[in-house]
């Protein structure tokens, strides 16, 4: 757009436009400097399942360890690395360090758990994502079935007939598939049918007042019968407290992550808890103590 207007883009901006521009640039000069640093690093939050109380997977949320202060949360930089496509190498990083983390677990003597991985627009629309995940695959000996890749209605609704034809390649691969953030996006129920899909998250919006809100009680009832007829998983993101895990296992909801039961952790922060576990199983104690 600034070579069609020719000369000086910046004389078409406002001083405010013009200073947001120069902070974003600093944003992705910092970014790079953090790839290429590896500044990046990868929390764990544990998802349980409802009847055993047992771990049977974990969420790998991305984290910047910013040189000048404090762990920095993906809200804060997800978009830059999305605008400026940093997010693919970076993406790419996070799906490998997943599977080696995920495999050294195995090899300590942990029962196997499935990781699940976010996955950006960028990286589902990149050429090389099937590539990515199956040597990523192999380099680390994970087993296909203990990665999951977590989708966004979103992400599925721009080229639907290559989103399909994607989805079937990493089926192929033996991974499983998941729709995050359920019920926020572009819900077609008749892309369900069509979508090779393991589960869906429920999405933490619809949790929060599940006790006294009817209507989101509704929908997450609905959602969990819907999961149940297809045959598929269900999990509810972000549940905090215990009031919500009871209703929601009253709604058939089989899967739970939240707070409640843990919030993201280091990785030697869940091998220790997973140690303490022994078999993984999540007593009300336990759940105590990873707050
Ligand atoms: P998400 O995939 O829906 O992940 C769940 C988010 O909810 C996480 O935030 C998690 O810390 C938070 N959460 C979990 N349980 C609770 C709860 O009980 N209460 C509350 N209030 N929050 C809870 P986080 O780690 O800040 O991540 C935010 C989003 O950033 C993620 O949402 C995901 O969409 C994105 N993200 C994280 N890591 C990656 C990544 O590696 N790649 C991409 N493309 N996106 C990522
Ligand atoms: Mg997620
Ligand atoms: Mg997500
Ligand atoms: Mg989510």
């Amino acid at each position: 757009r600034a070579k069609e207007m020719g000369g000086n883009c910046f004389s078409f901006y406002s001083q405010e436009m013009n200073e947001r521009f120069e902070n974003l640039l600093k944003m992705e000069t910092a970014l790079r400097r953090a790839v290429a640093n590896e500044e990046f690093f990868l929390q764990y939050q544990p998802r349980i399942c409802a009847h055993t109380q047992q771990i049977i997977g974990i969420e790998a949320l991305l984290r910047w360890n910013h040189p000048e202060g404090e762990m920095v949360l993906p809200s804060c930089f997800i978009p830059q690395l999305e605008e400026s496509g940093l997010i693919v190498q970076v993406g790419t990083w996070v799906i490998r360090e997943a599977c080696r983390q995920n495999k050294l677990w195995q090899d300590m003597g942990f029962e196997p758990l499935c990781v699940s991985v976010n996955l950006s627009s960028r990286q589902f629309r990149s050429e090389s994502l099937v590539n990515t995940v199956s040597s990523a695959l192999a380099d680390s000996g994970l087993e296909p079935r203990y990665l999951e890749l977590e989708l966004t209605e979103s992400l599925l609704v721009d080229n639907t007939e290559h989103a399909i034809s994607l989805m079937h390649a990493l089926k192929e691969l033996g991974i499983a598939l998941s729709i995050d953030d359920f019920g926020t996006g572009y819900s077609s129920l008749s892309y369900l049918k069509r979508f090779p899909i393991d589960c869906l998250k429920i999405d933490r919006s619809f949790i929060t007042d599940i006790a006294s809100n009817a209507k989101d009680a509704a929908i997450v009832e609905a959602i969990s019968t819907l999961a149940h007829n297809l045959g598929i998983g269900l999990v509810a993101e972000g549940v905090e407290n215990i009031n919500q895990a009871k209703l929601l296992k009253g709604f058939g909801c089989t899967e739970m992550q939240g707070y409640f039961y843990s919030k993201p952790i280091d990785a030697n922060h869940l091998a220790s808890i997973l140690n303490q576990l022994g078999s993984s199983t999540l007593s009300t104690k336990v759940a105590k103590l990873m707050h």
